[in-house]
């Protein structure tokens, strides 16, 4: 007997699906999570008594306008208001932006290797899809220009870039966006701001004056350590951030995530002191490698990209062997968070083990 099946969008048949891999242990039951960027730090005890405070409340709906907390992002970045947009993560967030362009013929451009979640957010918004090759593991900001055509509605700057944790800095842009036609907006990923120490690398916000096409993406998951409760937030022109929140899913941000964003904010300077740890930590790894004849990107983000081609599953597996979780992408690299001293410890155990060809 033939089953019928319903019919669903095409598009559908070509995204993997979401399919997190198995968590490895080492043989003395040791797991190290270096896969996803997270903060490897849990959350500081302020942040725990606000949000096991507001678990009374949980029977209600959050504030779906998420008032306070859009509040006191503003008032942290000295923008307007009206000016921030607070989602589900800023993957939640980026999906409101393809949302708000996504139409019939038109296209988003991004960079490629880039983070994962954008060929997968155009495919559902409906853009044509223009990925623009890395060049020497940065973005090539002359090719992305080159790329925009009449029907380009977004470019995407990852900075620093997720998995290279490489950077532009602040000429390049700003000849960038000049290149840019003024009604196609330029979308500037900075989930790993606050890990920048390159003074060359721009605050995106100050890319904001004077152009209404550019719009700032951060997000709580990284150096503020809530990617468990999901939240995230643009900033951008007025008239881009109303049309934008149309788009935000009623209650879209859970109430203990906005408690805790606020709480994190109070925070700050205890979370900027861990941050500073990372930074330290990321510097210590990379210089680790290079000693030992690896050769690594500079990283301005809480990653480490290992270039090591067709021996990226390989070395992966070399790691989950001894409970280092890192991320692979099969033929190009592998992504290593930098995490607890411990935990990057046992990844550059691994990698001196590694016997490996000369290349890398
Ligand atoms: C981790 C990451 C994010 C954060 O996503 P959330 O939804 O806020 O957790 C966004 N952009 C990039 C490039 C990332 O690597």
């Amino acid at each position: 007997m033939n089953e019928v099946l319903p019919r669903l969008r095409s598009v559908l048949d070509d995204l993997p699906g979401f399919r997190p891999g198995p968590v490895h242990a080492a043989a003395n039951g040791t797991v190290h999570l270096l896969a996803a960027n997270e903060s490897p730090d849990g959350p500081l005890p302020s942040v725990a008594a606000a949000v096991a405070d507001a678990i009374g409340d949980i029977n209600r709906y959050p504030d779906g306008a998420v008032t306070a907390l859009n509040e006191d992002i503003a008032r942290r970045l000295g923008t307007d208001p009206d000016q921030v947009v607070v989602g589900c993560g800023s993957v939640g967030v980026a999906q409101m932006l393809f949302e708000a362009v996504g139409e019939p013929g038109a296209e988003v451009v991004y960079a490629w290797r880039s983070f994962e979640a954008y060929p997968v957010l155009a495919a559902l918004a409906g853009l044509r899809k223009v990925a623009v090759p890395l060049r020497g593991d940065r973005h090539d900001l002359t090719a992305m220009a080159a790329a925009i055509t009449a029907d380009t509605r977004l470019v995407i700057v990852c900075n620093p870039n997720n998995p290279t944790g490489t950077v532009m800095r602040r000429a390049e842009i700003e000849r960038f966006l000049a290149a840019v036609p003024a009604d196609c907006l330029v979308v500037f990923d900075e989930a790993y701001h606050e890990y920048v120490r390159d003074a060359d690398v721009p605050d995106a916000l100050t890319l904001l004056d004077g152009r209404p096409n550019v719009v700032v993406l951060r997000t709580f998951s990284k150096a503020f350590g809530l990617a468990g409760l999901r939240v995230g937030y643009l900033v951008a022109h007025p008239h881009v951030a109303a049309q934008v929140r149309k788009t935000r899913l009623p209650y879209a941000v859970n109430h203990l995530a906005q408690v805790a964003a606020r709480a994190s904010l109070r925070a700050e300077d205890e979370l900027r002191a861990r941050v500073e740890d990372v930074v330290k930590e990321r510097d210590r790894m990379r210089n680790a490698l290079l000693d030992a004849g690896w050769s690594v990107p500079a990283s301005e983000a809480n990653l480490l990209w290992l270039k090591l081609g067709d021996e990226s599953v390989g070395f992966a597996a070399a790691c989950a062997a001894s409970g280092v979780n890192v991320k692979a992408f099969p033929g190009e690299g592998v992504r290593v968070s930098v995490g607890a001293p411990a935990a990057n410890d046992a990844l550059l155990a691994v990698a001196f083990d590694y016997s490996r060809p000369s290349e890398h």
